[in-house]
């Protein structure tokens, strides 16, 4: 039977009724309100609104942060703060007559990734994606790493740099502290001083580098700019490493708007993966670049959809 997927996401509400091949038949998007009774009415809104037509089996929401799946409430959301701790199984599941399961946004485009995507011909998956956080997911022999709360797979939680840049998350020197979008910003803003010669810092005397300026001028040969990519993929690599030598994986794709710098990020992680993990794994392991796109989430969270017996909707 079809199912939905909902992307939770801290500027917008998309949900989309998804076949069992993975084909999204129909899509609604709303914008996010973070107060709690007004977003848990956006959410209905958007199932029931989406839903029309159609036969649907389940429902799966995929939130940002740190998610308890097993008890289907959000532990701590950074960016959605009115979603913390509501039993949204409960609250949704009487509100749109379908039974509603959570799960966190990364996890769920991994799922997305394995099942429809790039990860479809594999059983052993790492996925990452480097957008304005680091989010990851691990599926290995086929199931997808939830551990004894449902928070497993915080792939951009571990620790790179012990005394590194501080992260969203309170601790120092993550993943997520040197290779994500807004690490790449922090970073070009300080080598923009470190180095007055250099394009990167003319164009900071007029305005914030984003990372895209960051990664035009990389492009253009800007050795500055080419030193905050390299840095971010060194981290990236250290991040990688770990992952091969704890997960054996087939396969680690890559997700997010910084998988865009391509070599200009994976050259300088290869290298630093080549280092730190272990052969064969590390000789053998592909490196790619996701497919599914922002629809990864969405899909694979329709995907992970359990009808009123628990059973995925989707099947595996
Ligand atoms: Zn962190």
């Amino acid at each position: 039977m079809n199912a939905i997927g909902v992307d939770v996401g801290g500027t917008k509400i998309a949900a989309g009724v998804v076949s069992p091949e993975g084909r999204l038949l129909n899509e609604v998007r709303y914008p996010t309100v973070n107060v709690r009774e007004r977003l848990l009415s956006t959410i209905v809104e958007t199932i029931m609104e989406v839903k029309r037509g159609y036969k649907v089996g389940g429902v799966c929401l995929a939130v940002p942060g740190f998610i308890l799946a097993r008890e289907n409430k959000v532990w701590s959301a950074a960016n959605l703060e009115a979603i913390e701790g509501i039993p949204l199984k409960e609250e949704l599941s009487d509100r749109t007559g379908l039974p509603v399961t959570v799960e966190n946004d990364a996890n769920a485009a991994a799922w997305g990734e394995f099942r429809f995507g790039v990860g479809k011909d594999v059983d052993d998956l790492v996925f990452v994606t480097l957008g304005t956080g680091v989010g990851g997911g691990v599926i290995s022999h086929g199931v997808l790493l939830r551990g004894a709360r449902g928070m497993g797979g915080e792939l951009g939680h571990i620790t790179v740099q012990p005394a590194g840049p501080r992260c969203g998350c309170g601790n120092h020197g993550c993943l997520e502290a040197l290779a994500s979008g807004t690490a790449i910003e922090r970073r070009a803003r300080e080598v923009a001083d470190e180095r007055p010669d250099s394009a990167l810092r003319r164009l900071a005397t007029e305005r914030t580098p984003l990372g895209g300026d960051v990664l035009d001028l990389a492009r253009k040969g800007d050795e500055a700019a080419i030193e905050v990519l390299r840095e971010a993929g060194t981290g990236l690599g250290i991040g990688l490493a770990t992952f091969i030598n704890i997960f054996d994986p087939k396969l680690i794709a890559i997700g997010g708007g910084v998988s865009e710098a391509g070599d200009l990020v994976l050259e300088p992680a290869r290298r630093e993966l080549l280092l730190r993990s272990h052969s064969p794994s590390r000789d053998l392991v592909e490196i790619r670049a996701a497919t599914l796109g922002a629809e990864a989430g969405m899909v694979g969270a329709a995907a992970l959809a359990r009808d009123e017996n628990g059973e995925y909707v989707l099947g595996v």
